[in-house]
């Protein structure tokens, strides 16, 4: 066979030059929503497609052109999971986990959409996401919305911002649906193709145009918070006044209306300007619905699902330097008896200090090599083990920071002399 094999269109590699930010990410906000009582659950990202079709809606994008189902071999629908919340609804139902009880969970891992990539656009993409089930009441919606400002104050990102709307209960929803027909219908040479196909089935998305020739018609769209029923009305007025009370800030966005059918009353985004045309970092909503819809008892539930390449590149181009941990140590080793004794040394080093980092020097190469290749690896401290220091069970110790002359001490000392060098370095206790 000849020609290279490149990797799926909109499916990227993440090297390793990217991976610590990576990492740095995902720990921070893995940290701080394990704080709030959130667990983590583990879910397959493949699922049948009727769970992605019946929960998030046929009509959407989503189910409609962007998901990648095959048939199995004994012709089972199967689809790559192009969100989480369904499958985690599914899970949840399947074990049990919401009967009589509140659940806190927590997800990561890749989604796949099959969409045009473009810059914040993958096929693949990676998403952390939570879901609070059993919950009714906008105070947990408050607290989402604290614990995600959280997550943007901890990674220290400014100039995010949150949107919020509600939807209103199903009863609403098609109610304000039968009303925007009505309107648009009455406009439907000013309407775009996208949205003349959208007419009949999925109105409320024609708010969502990005188009500027709709951007008046849509402006001048009747509201849905003149159809609100009086619950989704008042939950809608306590969230906002909670948010308030807690400093948060949020701009109402009447046309916000996500792209999945299961959403109700409140719907957010947390958006950003500096990624140009796809700034949302995170969004979510309540789905109140959804876990009754598959046959569970009624559990109220909200969520929200942040994308992680659209923060990584938010958090790049606010330029904070992220540690490429070098290492502290480089061994060098002048032949193989030196590697046999110097592959023990280090082990034991390695027991003595669990945060050492410590680069063995495997592959051979003249001192002169192994000394280059220690000073290029960044580390602060070459070790050496030459022969006359294997005779005399000593160890060559020397700066690679500066000047200062090569020191050779005995193996007895080793662990005491790295301790006084790597001081600050190795978080002792
Ligand atoms: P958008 O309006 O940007 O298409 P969406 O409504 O399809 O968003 P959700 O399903 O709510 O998005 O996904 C939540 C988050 O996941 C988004 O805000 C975004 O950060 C991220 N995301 C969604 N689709 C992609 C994608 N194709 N590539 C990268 N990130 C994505
Ligand atoms: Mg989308």
């Amino acid at each position: 066979m000849s020609g290279k094999i490149q990797a799926i269109r909109g499916m990227h590699d993440i090297l390793p030059d990217q991976t610590p930010r990576w990492r740095h990410v995902e720990g921070t906000i893995i940290n701080i929503i394990n704080r709030y009582g959130y667990q983590e659950i583990r879910l397959p990202i493949i699922e049948k497609t009727e769970l992605f079709a019946r929960s998030i809606g046929e009509l959407t994008d989503i189910v409609s052109k962007e998901m990648y189902t095959f048939a199995d071999r004994n012709d089972d629908q199967l689809t790559l999971r192009p969100e989480g919340t369904a499958g985690c609804v599914r899970a949840g139902l399947e074990h049990g986990l919401f009967h009589n009880q509140i659940q806190k969970l927590w997800y990561i891992g890749p989604m796949f959409r099959r969409e045009r990539p473009q810059k914040g656009r993958q096929r693949q993409f990676h998403q952390i996401g939570m879901e609070a089930f059993g919950l009714n009441g906008p105070d947990i919606d408050a607290e989402m919305l604290l614990m995600c400002d959280r997550i943007w104050q901890e990674l220290k990102l400014t100039d995010i911002s949150l949107q919020l709307n509600t939807l209103g209960t199903l009863q609403t929803r098609d109610q304000y649906k039968q009303t925007l027909i009505k309107y648009f219908s009455s406009h439907r040479n000013r309407l775009d193709e996208d949205s003349q196909g959208r007419l009949q089935n999925n109105p409320l998305r024609i708010l969502d145009s990005k188009n500027p020739d709709m951007e008046e018609l849509i402006a001048a769209a009747p509201n849905i918070y003149d159809y609100l029923d009086a619950e989704s009305a008042d939950h809608f007025a306590e969230l906002k006044s909670l948010l308030d009370n807690a400093d948060i800030v949020y701009n109402i966005n009447p046309r916000l209306v996500r792209g999945l059918d299961y959403y109700g009353k409140t719907v957010f985004e947390w958006t950003t300007d500096r990624l140009g045309a796809q700034g949302t970092l995170c969004a979510g909503g309540r789905y109140d619905m959804l876990v009754e819809y598959f046959g569970g008892k009624s559990t109220p539930a909200i969520g929200c699902a942040i994308g992680l390449e659209r923060l990584i590149e938010l958090i790049q181009i606010s330029s904070h330097t992220t540690v490429n941990d070098p290492p502290h140590v480089y061994f060098i080793l002048a032949n193989d008896a030196a590697t046999r004794a110097g592959l023990k040394l280090g082990e034991s080093l390695r027991s003595t200090f669990p945060r050492l980092r410590l680069l063995m020097n495997c592959g051979g190469g003249s001192f002169k090599t192994q000394f280059k290749k220690a000073d290029r690896s960044g580390a602060l401290l070459a070790l050496v083990l030459g022969d006359d220091e294997l005779k005399n069970q000593t160890v060559g110790i020397k700066s690679l920071r500066d000047e200062s002359q090569q020191e050779t001490i005995p193996w007895a000392n080793m662990v005491d002399t790295l301790r006084k060098k790597l001081t600050g370095h190795l978080n002792l206790p």
